[in-house]
């Protein structure tokens, strides 16, 4: 029947790669036409009918379509077309994706939980079908990207992302679970939209949301154990310090817009200073932002400049930081600095703007992350090239309508002299003397999966900055030469695979190093020991082995 069939694709999902024996065996002989195919030329398909669509939204449409119907197929089509894939499954479509996903909403997918479920979360985590869940992606979708409060539609994000913790580091479908967290949005044009999927009130804050939280974070302990990590995503600034701050150590978490944006952008800038010939704290580095991904990768810096043999003081006076209302300086008259942004307080008179401060501080970085589109403009990348000889310019808010600036117009106002990276992709630039950049995306998923695979696989619960250091260390060190001349800090993505097998082969080293390791005893070979556990996108076969027993062998009755 054709429920029949539908059921075993659904479990198998191998369409017309099925062998006539598995076919004939399951039952399911004449449903399929004749033709067998390999995965290969499906994959063939794929490309084909990916491409038949214009829209990035629908091209999204039919990747999850896909998903749901072959997942294999989906995670190998994924995985050997990461450059044109990862802007449909991540940033900027997916963006879209939330914007819309009353409208694209199809089928479940990942576990929303929602206030009113207080004090039943352990019981709806118990309605996940899947047992050995190692990693969850958790959003309350306050800050999806830089479009803001998305409620209930930020779902999006952590599907996306545990799509690329398979696609990018083989941790396996089924010991991934996206999670939502519903506590209501502030998003007016949401409450009033007849498509909203989420529950229709204003957030809920204060100690009802903290007791919220706190029993989700012990519901996933009681339910998949301690070793379970948490990465969590796309939380409004103050929760996500504070969630951060609070749980660190205590749970296996990190927070990605923090720490995996700190890592990914430091990484950018390590690999910088080959083509400048400087050490990081001989830099000058202006933020745009002093948000979550600015302070992290602000901190991360400070480490790092630490690392080379700078005092604590002297590399955070290195770091300048502007925020909604400007430099940040100690005695700010509006006050309203919180600890994390007093920290990298200068002692100076306030200054407004960010052009202000750039003529002032004379950076040789520019890095912006305050989701303020067009942020850099000419003016201040000209300036840029004034005073450097290679200035280092990072767009890195997202998407891409929310960039600080193109990368054409990074190169086009620096007689293509900057050292680019952005968030969100950029196509390649030709320059003036014809030469060609591809300039360099600083995707937190040259981390986050990596990093994600080493945890799993040593069983880290205290994630401490050592390992984000050492990942952004890692993933600098994979850049080539060749990469580094046409512009790019970042190795291409279709290395992309390979660099998150690196990333965790170097974090699981450190874990045993360090005594952060949970999984005993440590392996010979940790390579070997991590490839074990990575997802293996072939087909499994449909039947079970079959094989007979001899003849004089001995005897069951
Ligand atoms: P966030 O915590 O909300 O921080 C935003 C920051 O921007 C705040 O410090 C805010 O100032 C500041 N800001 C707002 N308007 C400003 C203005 N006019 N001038 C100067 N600063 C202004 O957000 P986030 O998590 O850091 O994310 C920011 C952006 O970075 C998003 O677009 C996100 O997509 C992007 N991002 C990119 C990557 C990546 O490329 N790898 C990773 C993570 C995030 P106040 O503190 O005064 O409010
Ligand atoms: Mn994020």
């Amino acid at each position: 029947t054709s429920a029949h069939i539908i059921g075993v694709n659904v479990l198998y999902g191998t369409g017309l790669a099925f062998t006539i024996e598995e076919r004939q065996v399951l039952g399911i002989h004449g449903l399929l036409p004749a033709r067998v195919k390999s995965q290969e030329e499906q994959v063939q398909l794929c490309k084909l009918s990916i491409e038949r669509y214009e829209e990035p939204l629908n091209k999204y449409i039919y990747l999850m379509g896909l998903l749901d119907r072959n997942e294999h197929l989906f995670y190998r089509f994924l995985g050997e077309n990461v450059a044109e894939m990862m802007p449909i499954v991540y940033t900027p479509t997916v963006g879209l994706a939330c914007q819309k996903y009353g409208l694209i909403y199809r089928r479940p997918r990942g576990l929303f939980i929602t206030i009113h479920d207080k004090g039943h979360v352990y019981e709806i985590l118990k309605n996940w079908p899947e047992t050995d869940v190692r990693a969850i992606v958790v959003t309350d979708g306050e800050r999806i990207l830089g479009l803001g409060d998305l409620g209930a539609c930020g779902m999006g994000i952590p599907v996306g992302k545990l799509a690329l913790y398979t696609a990018l580091a083989g941790i396996k479908p089924h010991q991934c679970l996206p999670i939502t967290l519903d506590v209501g949005t502030n998003t007016q044009t949401l409450l009033d939209d007849p498509l909203y999927i989420g529950l229709r009130q204003k957030r809920v804050r204060g100690a009802e949301y903290d007791e919220f939280i706190q029993e989700f974070m012990d519901a996933v302990v009681r339910r998949f154990g301690q070793n379970c990590l948490i990465q969590f995503e796309d939380f409004g600034n103050a929760n996500a310090f504070r969630l951060l701050e609070m749980y660190r150590g205590k749970y296996c978490t990190f927070n990605d817009d923090i720490q995996g944006t700190a890592a990914v952008a430091v990484a950018g800038l390590l690999a910088s200073l080959r083509v400048t010939c400087k050490k990081l704290s001989e830099n000058t580095i202006v933020f745009q932002g002093a948000g979550e991904a600015a302070l992290g990768i602000a901190e991360l810096c400070v480490m790092a400049m630490k690392a080379e043999g700078t005092s604590e003081a002297d590399a955070r006076a290195r770091v300048w930081m502007v925020d909604s209302k400007g430099l940040i300086v100690k005695d700010r008259p509006e006050g309203g600095l919180n600890k994390h942004k007093e920290r990298f307080a200068q002692a100076r008179a306030p200054v407004r703007s960010l052009a202000e401060v750039v003529d002032i501080a004379k950076p040789s970085v520019l890095i912006g992350a305050a989701a303020i589109g067009g942020a850099f403009t000419p003016e201040i990348l000209r300036r840029m090239g004034e005073f450097n000889d290679k200035p280092v310019i990072f767009a890195l808010s997202n998407p891409t309508s929310k960039a600080e600036c193109t990368a054409e117009a990074a190169y086009s106002n620096t007689d293509d002299r900057a050292i680019f990276a952005s968030g969100s992709p950029f196509p390649e630039y030709r320059t003036k003397d014809g030469r060609v950049l591809r300039p360099g995306q600083g995707n937190n998923s040259y981390i986050f999966p990596g990093l994600a695979l080493g945890i799993i696989c040593a069983g880290i619960i205290d994630i401490t900055d050592d390992f984000m250091l050492l990942a952004a260390e890692s993933l600098a060190g994979m850049v080539s030469d060749s990469d580094l001349s046409h512009g790019g800090l970042y190795p291409p993505l279709a290395q992309i695979q390979d660099c998150s097998v690196r990333i965790a082969k170097k974090i699981v080293e450190h874990a045993y190093k360090t005594g952060k390791a949970s999984v005993q005893p440590q392996p010979l070979d940790t390579e070997a020991f991590i490839r074990a556990q990575m997802y293996d996108v072939r087909y499994n076969s449909a039947v079970p082995p079959v094989y007979s027993w001899p003849r004089d062998g001995p005897r069951v009755d």
